[in-house]
């Protein structure tokens, strides 16, 4: 899902539920007309009534912008244009007194599950997204994360993709709630993972993996390519001053890298990202390494 507040996902989640509303009312007139035989609202008959009908205005209009690089919302477009072109020949052989062939209707109705289908699958998404995250900062909490993991290593041993993984762990984070308290820590804590959910690409995952630590999924991206991802997080989470009643802390991360591996377990993949993190801390803090054998 894509990453967005909790907040934002609400308000989209709230949006859906709407748009379904007015989905399920739409289908509930086209049966009253088709059922009654009345004349057909001339939207439904239109070449675009799939932007016409509510639903439409909402989803061409109104959803917001992060919800079309979704591919479960972009999914939904062709189902319900093309659901709309079946209504508009059932309406279209009722006004001129045609009959209704069944393998029509059949074809309407199929279309209409299809949508549905897609429809509660984007729903799905997003709940699970909002049920499933971390209260303090707003990543994905840890519940989940093995079977996201999994999925990935399903596709990473047909070789279809790669997928890096990243541990992430604040540097003395046990100082800065000894110098500055632990409400102070907290913030730290929320800021910084808030700024890596705001600068990954929409597909990649964060979980809040224990106290200060988080691991970053990046599905579809080799080693080098992740370690350049990583170290710009860490040179930009490095320049993020937390400012806590006018003075700025300060906090670095190190970071353990890794690629999950197709002969070996999603927890030893974490196990080596942890032994990778493990020298980063050694070799000073503040910087990543990635996993070879000798570690
Ligand atoms: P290192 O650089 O080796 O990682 O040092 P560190 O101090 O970050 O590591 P250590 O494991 O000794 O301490 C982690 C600290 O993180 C201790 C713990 O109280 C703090 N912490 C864990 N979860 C939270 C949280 O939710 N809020 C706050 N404020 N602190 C937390
Ligand atoms: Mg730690
Ligand atoms: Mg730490």
């Amino acid at each position: 899902m894509f990453n967005a507040s909790p907040e934002e996902l609400q308000a989209v989640l709230q949006q859906l539920e709407q748009a379904i509303y007015n989905h399920e009312q739409w289908y509930k007139e086209l049966n009253r007309t088709l059922i009654c035989q009345l004349p057909p609202d001339h939207r439904d008959v239109a070449n675009d009534a799939h932007r016409q009908c509510r639903f439409g205005q909402w989803y061409y209009n109104r959803a917001p912008q992060k919800l079309h690089d979704n591919a479960a919302f972009a999914a939904m477009e062709g189902a319900h244009e093309r659901m709309h072109r079946l209504a508009a020949r059932l309406l279209q052989l009722l006004e001129t007194r045609k009959i209704v062939q069944p393998t029509d209707y059949d074809e309407f109705s199929n279309a209409l599950d299809h949508l549905r289908l897609q429809i509660y699958t984007l729903k799905h998404e997003i709940e699970d997204t909002l049920y499933n995250r971390d209260p303090l900062t707003g990543v994905e909490s840890r519940v989940g994360m093995l079977t996201k993991l999994r999925e990935q290593l399903e596709l990473v041993k047909r070789r279809i993709q790669h997928c890096c993984i990243a541990i992430m762990d604040l540097d003395n984070f046990k100082v800065v709630n000894d110098a500055h308290g632990h409400l102070a820590g907290d913030r730290v804590l929320t800021v910084h993972a808030r700024y890596v959910m705001e600068h990954v690409r929409t597909y990649d995952k964060v979980f809040r993996y224990g106290g200060e630590e988080f691991l970053i999924c990046f599905p579809g991206t080799d080693l080098k390519t992740g370690y350049t991802l990583i170290e710009r997080l860490r040179q930009g989470l490095a320049a993020t001053a937390v400012d806590h009643g006018g003075k700025a802390i300060l906090v670095t991360a190190s970071f353990g890298v890794t690629l999950l591996d197709p002969d070996t377990s999603v927890e030893e993949s974490i196990g080596r990202a942890d032994r990778a993190l493990y020298a980063a801390k050694t070799a000073g803090r503040n910087c990543s390494r990635i996993w070879d054998p000798s570690m």
